[in-house]
């Protein structure tokens, strides 16, 4: 048999490299933005437009390149930042494989100005998929320039992967803040489509993370500093009250790298055993500094998960310096806590003496009590969809079986007995209970019907504001007194994004652009005491639902509101908001799974419970 085994063309073996080290447009402005602070630079722009798909520039004042070093940073393996082996246990930069710019080179159009200092001019290369289209002396400015156009150009599938501008952009975006939060000492500008979305000063770090995050984190911080043999620790943990339903800000940093660690992570979430609710994250900043001997950064090729000498050491350590933080705010929580205009009386209560801020939902708050004029606003597509289930109920006896469950009734829920045989207003004779806080069961013509409610509810609440989001139909209960909330830059961006569908649910927003946006009006099933609530769930929830960017946003935003706003298990309903849940589940259109595709009921049939009786 002939030899078959070639050796692939260097352009092709170039491609595959690339793969590993850029796999979207956020790879490589981390690529860029570390190889800026490399070469020692005080100010960084970062120009992006369509989510980096048409362009990635980064700008900065650095050291620059030598006319040859500049030809030669785009080979593979071309360093200036290690020489020997010895060197990978002492590494002071970011950056030390020298593949960044050939994989980039590989797989895109890429042009760079570059000047050192001692140069009078500098050098103008552009490259496309690793082939040198020109190369000439510029006037340039001291430091470097690198456009990134055109990502993925030649590999049409890769490109074709890529999500959309808004989910790219996300990533970018959550690459500048891992950089960012580690160098408060830079400059940096970032402008996406020509509009500016970060300009940071330099400053320390917890200005930065002001900068970045909004002026109210400010106060939500709590100093971490320890120092012993094995790390140096030092950053800031939110107070538990802010920690969040969905993982926030939460930032490790080794020796100046953004890293991951599971097991560091628990740690912290250890700290915090006892302060916040086991389904809640607690948000930090924790910068540990440790003798570049005893970590090994080099296990993964994006290099974000790394691998600690002594971790069971760094584990007790890391946790009880928190612990002691937290401890210290907790003995002052009152003189510690600091304005958060978000806990505001939203209007002029203020001089009426001290009362508890309220933020609870309000306990007697009714998600299924529908006003009338809600009622007869009407939904057509119930009552197209209400023939379906009808059948369910068909030959049933108003009233009969019911005697039989009335005892499991009494046991779980004895608030619920007076009402248990009332009238429901309508007429029908009430034919449902709640069993263990959690189901909602009824008899039907088959069986018994049991449903869980918080998950029917879910299903109610989705194709409720599906249908509103896309017909804009939502009515909206107007605040006699707008509240005032404040958001950062992020949760603004976010917030734009949505306007559209939050106000055909019945949001009304003033001052969109502003830190502190006015509400003026909400959706009638949002609570007035839980709008603050609600808007950073969902802003929070949407932001990581929309992440695997595969459906609308009115299906994400319908499956974040009916998430946050359905009731849960646990809490009690009245027989008037049982039969409506029964009632509304059936008339939805696909009633048999929650937004989530959990099963929202069951019929346990006749058969099956006479077989238990056998
Ligand atoms: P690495 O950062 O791993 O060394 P890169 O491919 O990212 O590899 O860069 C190759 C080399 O190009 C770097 O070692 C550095 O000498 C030079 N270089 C890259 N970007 C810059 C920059 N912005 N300013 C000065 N030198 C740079
Ligand atoms: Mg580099």
């Amino acid at each position: 048999m002939a030899d078959i085994i070639k050796l692939l063309p260097d352009h092709v073996a170039n491609q595959i490299a690339a793969g590993e080290v850029v796999q979207r447009p956020a790879s490589v402005v981390k690529e860029l933005l570390e190889n800026a602070i490399d070469a020692g630079a005080k100010v960084i722009k970062l120009i992006i437009k369509d989510g980096g798909k048409t362009l990635v520039q980064v700008v900065d004042d650095g050291v620059g390149m030598s006319e040859t070093d500049a030809r030669l940073s785009f080979e593979r393996h071309a360093t200036s930042k290690i020489s020997s082996a010895q060197d990978l246990f002492n590494l002071q930069t970011k950056g030390f494989r020298g593949e960044a710019l050939a994989s980039i080179a590989a797989i895109a159009h890429v042009d760079m100005q570059t000047r050192t200092p001692s140069n009078e001019v500098g050098t103008h290369i552009k490259i496309e998929g690793s082939k040198i289209v020109s190369q000439e002396v510029v006037a340039s400015p001291k430091g470097t320039s690198i456009s990134v156009k055109n990502l993925f150009f030649n590999i049409p599938a890769r490109r074709n992967f890529l999500k959309s501008d808004q989910v790219e952009l996300r990533h970018i975006t959550d690459e500048f803040h891992r950089v960012a939060l580690v160098h408060p000492d830079i400059e940096f500008h970032f402008y996406n489509n020509g509009s500016d979305i970060f300009n940071l000063p330099s400053s320390k770090h917890r200005q930065r993370i002001a900068h970045i995050f909004g002026s109210k984190m400010d106060g939500r911080l709590v100093p971490v500093q320890e120092e012993t043999e094995v790390v140096k620790i030092s950053g800031f943990v939110c107070k538990p009250e802010f920690a969040k339903k969905s993982r926030g800000e939460q930032f490790f940093f080794a020796n100046g790298r953004f890293i991951k660690s599971p097991y560091l992570h628990h740690a912290v979430v250890a700290a915090f055993e006892g302060l916040i609710k086991s389904d809640m994250y607690p948000g930090y900043f924790l910068y540990l500094q440790v003798d570049p001997s005893s970590i090994d950064i080099n296990i993964h090729p994006t290099k974000t998960e790394v691998k600690f000498d002594d971790e069971n050491t760094l584990y007790a350590i890391l946790r009880s310096t928190i612990k002691h933080s937290l401890g210290q705010f907790n003995v002052a929580p009152v003189l510690d806590f600091e304005h958060d205009p978000n806990l505001d009386t939203p209007y002029s209560y203020k001089e009426k003496g001290a009362t508890l801020p309220k933020i609870t939902v309000d306990a007697s708050f009714n998600p299924f009590q529908e006003t009338s004029e809600r009622k007869s606003a009407g939904r057509s597509y119930q009552k197209a969809s209400a023939k379906g289930w009808e059948g369910l109920y068909e030959g049933l006896e108003k009233g009969s079986d019911i005697e039989g469950f009335s005892s499991v009734v009494i046991e779980s829920e004895s608030e619920e007995q007076g009402t248990l045989y009332s009238e429901d207003g309508t007429g029908h004779l009430a034919s449902t209970f709640q069993l263990r806080r959690k189901y909602v069961v009824s008899t039907v013509k088959s069986g018994m019907l049991v449903i869980h409610q918080s998950r029917a509810h879910e299903r109610i609440l989705f194709e409720k504001f599906l249908g509103e989001i896309t017909v804009k139909e939502g009515l909206s209960q107007q605040l006699l007194f707008p509240m005032e909330l404040t958001f950062n830059k992020q949760e603004l961006a976010v917030l734009n994004e949505i306007k559209e569908s939050l106000t055909n649910i019945g949001f009304a927003f003033e001052n969109l652009e502003q830190e502190t946006v006015k509400v003026t009006g909400v959706p009638l099933v949002v609570p007035e005491s839980g709008i603050g609530t609600v808007l950073d769930r969902l802003i929070a929830d949407y932001t990581e639902g929309f992440s695997d960017g595969s459906v609308s946003q009115a299906e994400v935003l319908a499956k974040v509101l009916s998430k946050n706003l359905a009731v849960r298990t646990g809490e009690v309903l009245d027989q008037e908001s049982q039969l409506a849940l029964l009632d509304n589940l059936f008339a939805c259109k696909e009633p048999s799974l929650s937004p989530f595709q959990k099963l929202t009921y069951t019929i346990i049939s006749e058969g099956d419970i006479d077989k238990k009786f056998s």
